[in-house]
Parts: C-alpha cells; structure tokens; sequence
C-alpha cells in the first residue's frame, strides 16, 4: 500500500502516518525526520539543509527527492510506504512518479489531512518535544506534568527551530503556494480523498481507514 499523507505543517500527518505504519506494517518516511537527522549529525546534507529549514522555506528538491530515492530503494519499502511530507511541491511529485514507475510502482492512495490556519499556529507554536526520548507534548492539549519535563524519562523538553510562531506563518505561507497546488495535481490523477483533520487522533484515525477499507487489514 503506498499512501501519501498530505496537509499542512500541524496537521497531525506523523501522529497519523506511525499509526498507520503500525497497523500496515509499512515504513512511515518523513523527509522533516530524516532532515532533521542529518542536522543533528551534521552530514554535509545536514548542514546545507539547517538555513532552509530555520527559514521556514523548502529544502531543495534535488536534496529531498534524492533522500526518497534512497529511502524507497530499501527492502523495508517493498510492501508499501507512508509518505508523510514528502512530496511538497508539483517538481516532487513528478520525480516521484517517474521513481515509481521505473520500479513497476504507483502511488494508490493520496489523504489530504485539511485544519485551519489558526488551528495549525494554535498546535505548532505549543508543540515540544523531549530531549531525552522524543516524546511530543502540547503546552495547552497535552502538557507534562511538571513544567518542562518530561513524564517518561524526567528529560528536558525544547521547541523545534522552526516551531516558532514567526516562522510557522512563514511555513503556511510556502504550503499554500508551493504544496497545496498538490492538491489539485492529486485530484486530476483521481487519487486524492480529504478528511477533516480536527477530532481526537483516534476519530481521524478511522476516518482514513474509511478510506483506505477494504485494501488490506
Ligand atoms: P516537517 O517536519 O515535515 O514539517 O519538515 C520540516 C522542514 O524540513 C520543512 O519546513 C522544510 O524546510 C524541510 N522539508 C521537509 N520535507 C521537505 C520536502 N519534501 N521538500 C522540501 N523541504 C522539506
């Protein structure tokens, strides 16, 4: 099953996707992930990314499609893949298809996760993630117990970068002019369906298996 999960930054896109890549048992691929990696690592992708990223602007698709041609390439992908941010512009979405093709492949399902902008600043700019183990938190929906620390391994929580409110408006900014036109390219090809991506995780949860029902459990 190879699905792309499409919205906005704050969507829910990577809550959703690992769920999915739970069930399916199929790779999540996030290039925001993998990016962030190569930051962190300080690779000579990382590095040349991080200037991108702490804009709020796009990293070149040179950079990401190949990261995704060599993700996709992996054994793990054979079965099936979650795409979650990846494609982000109709330049992606061409090489996409084009790596697709020469492999005997096709994107089968395109879920366009739809929040409003208010919404999308109110969920990012609370957004923090633990230093130690990862694990998200919101400042207002889902705040640790104790200020700052995480309730699993008692780490220090941070906010991304990139999560901050002047930079997430620069973020919806480059999605509306650069990735929403993915949702008509989607549309034209008769793959995409768009659910409302306000709810508990678990209620947009089964609205995707909705959609993706009856394709395999
Ligand atoms: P995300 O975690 O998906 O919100 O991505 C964080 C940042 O990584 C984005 O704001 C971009 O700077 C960069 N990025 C992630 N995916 C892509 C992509 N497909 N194309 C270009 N830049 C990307």
């Amino acid at each position: 099953m190879n699905i792309i999960l499409l919205g906005p930054p704050g969507a829910g896109k990577g809550t959703q996707a690992k769920i999915l890549a739970k069930k399916f048992k199929i790779p999540q691929i996030s290039t925001g992930d993998i990016l962030r990696g190569a930051v962190k690592d300080q690779t000579p992708m990382g590095i040349k990314a991080k200037g991108f990223m702490d804009a709020g602007a796009l990293v070149p698709d040179s950079v990401v499609v190949g990261i995704v041609e060599e993700r996709l390439a992996k054994e793990d992908c054979f079965d099936g893949f979650i795409l979650d941010g990846f494609p982000r512009t109709v330049a992606q979405a061409d090489a996409l298809k084009e790596m697709l093709v020469s492999h005997g492949k096709a994107v089968e399902h395109v879920i366009s996760v739809d929040v409003n902008k208010e919404e999308l600043l109110q969920r990012i700019t609370g957004r923090r993630t633990c230093k130690g183990c990862g694990r998200g938190y919101h400042t207002v929906f889902d705040p640790p117990r104790v200020d700052d620390k995480c309730d699993e391994c008692g780490d220090g929580l941070y906010q991304r970068d990139d999560d901050s409110e002047e930079t997430m408006r620069k973020r919806l900014d480059v999605y509306e002019e650069q990735t929403a036109p993915l949702v008509t390219y989607y549309s034209n090809e008769s793959l995409l369906r768009s659910i409302r991506g306000t709810g508990s995780i678990e209620e947009i949860q089964q609205a995707i298996l909705r959609i993706l029902e009856g394709v395999r459990e």
